[in-house]
């Protein structure tokens, strides 16, 4: 627990109970989560608005990182060192897998997405790549 007290510090946000759980959730889980996997987790004393306020705020000091699903849905997965480019700048340009099999989406964060021509007049802000298919646990068998 005292690790996540202290990358709570390192981000600059207070800590509260609501943000230790569910930093502690994600960092047990190597998938991305949707809101409702986190709120399953939660002990059931912390709402769903309080749960929401907590992802944005992940998401906002760049803690965590949207997963775009193919459900529409949007899931969250936890930043990792190289989310942090040499450029300083936070960017999330890796691929993320669904598998088929077990439903789960995981981070590729050493495939990076390939750089894209926008017609003129486009501004990029940000990419989504997400592959579906087996992944290296459901392939083996
Ligand atoms: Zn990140
Ligand atoms: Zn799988
Ligand atoms: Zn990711």
């Amino acid at each position: 627990m005292s690790q996540i007290k202290s990358l709570l510090k390192d981000y600059d946000l207070r800590h509260t109970e609501c943000r230790e759980e569910i930093l502690d959730i994600f960092m047990s889980k190597s998938h991305a989560l949707a809101h409702g996997d986190v709120e399953t987790q939660l002990p059931a004393r912390f709402d769903r608005v309080t749960v929401y306020r907590t992802l944005k705020t992940f998401v906002e000091k760049g803690l965590i990182h949207k997963v775009l699903d193919d459900e529409g849905g949007t899931k969250y997965a936890l930043c990792k060192d190289n989310c942090h480019g040499h450029d300083h700048q936070h960017h999330h340009d890796h691929v993320h897998f669904k598998c088929n099999d077990c439903g789960l989406t995981t981070c590729l964060e050493n495939v990076s997405i390939p750089a894209l021509t926008l017609p003129q007049g486009y501004k990029r802000l940000e990419t989504n790549l997400l592959v579906q298919g087996i992944c290296d646990k459901c392939g083996v068998s």
